[in-house]
């Protein structure tokens, strides 16, 4: 069978003894890289019996005939990302689907997550949530994707690099209002640091600091369906939108962000254009 095998996200102890077992005994280890999994293995004093093969996006294609062929044998195939939980923002779905559809049994070592620790230390709800992966690199898709998700109800996880850390939290703001936020930095690792408080908050603070270091996680609250949007908000929302969208398309954003009567945000709307 596949086993999906979750690895540390930063601190080695976190690697389970039955990951550990599965590692030293798959016949075959697919990894997303394999100097980073042979790394893993010394670290960790595991001895693998079986030979270890890259797996992941870029030869996947070609790769993955040749592990279904090997499961279909009866071989026991481990699939490790550099990092954390397989699948989450790394290698191995279409394996998994490609498994199913052969009917060949898929299982999982679980274990640490950089997104579930993200949500679980962040103070905010987590009955509900989303997963949204990275946030995208270029702006017009990241506000895209900012702006689809204000309409959600539930608490938001999001990938995020360092480098980009400041500016997303200002276009969360500009897109989302002022929510609460947590940036989740170096889990798991001896740095690790967790920064709550509203997005405004935040925005302004790595505002003026220089890029953080390591790696992170934006935790933000998610469209409560009973929060008050104040005018405020809906102002700087209409306003930042305004720059690139029609009325029309301005007013129907905010009013699914804020849940304000659309003749509220109509009004408003027409007297910053008049303003203008
Ligand atoms: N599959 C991995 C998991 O389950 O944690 C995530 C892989 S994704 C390619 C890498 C991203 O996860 C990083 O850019 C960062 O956003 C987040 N991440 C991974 N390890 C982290 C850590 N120790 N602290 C904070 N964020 C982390």
């Amino acid at each position: 069978m596949l086993v999906l095998i979750s690895t540390p996200i930063g601190n080695l102890g976190d690697l389970s003894a039955r990951a550990g077992e599965m590692l030293g005994s798959a016949d075959i280890i697919a990894c997303e890289d394999t100097r980073q999994t042979r790394k893993l293995l010394q670290l960790s004093g595991i001895e693998p019996t079986g030979k270890l093969l890259p797996y992941h996006d870029h030869n996947g294609a070609e790769m993955r005939p040749k592990l279904l062929s090997a499961l279909k044998e009866g071989k026991n195939i481990a699939l490790v990302s550099d990092a954390g939980t397989p699948l989450i923002s790394d290698p191995g779905f279409k394996l998994v689907a490609a498994c199913h559809e052969e009917h060949i049994q898929v299982s999982a070592v679980p274990g640490p997550s950089a997104a579930l620790m993200a949500l679980t230390i962040s103070g905010l709800a987590s009955d509900q949530f989303a997963f949204l992966g990275f946030v995208p690199v270029k702006r017009k898709q990241a506000e895209a994707a900012i702006t689809a998700a204000a309409a959600l109800p539930m608490t938001q996880i999001w990938f995020e690099s360092p480098r980009r850390c400041a500016a997303s939290l200002a276009l969360f703001h500009d897109l989302q209002g002022n929510r609460k936020c947590a940036v989740t930095r170096e889990l798991t690792k001896l740095y690790e640091q967790v920064e709550t408080g509203s997005l405004s908050e935040l925005a302004e603070i790595y505002a003026h600091k220089p890029a953080p270091k390591g790696e992170i996680v934006l935790v933000i609250e998610g469209k409560a369906p009973n929060r008050e949007v104040s005018d405020e908000e809906v102002l700087s929302l209409l306003t930042e939108k305004l720059n690139h969208l029609s009325v029309r398309d301005a007013v129907k954003e905010v009013q699914q962000i804020s849940g304000k009567r659309h003749k509220e945000v109509y009004d408003i709307a027409l007297q910053l254009r008049k303003e203008k």
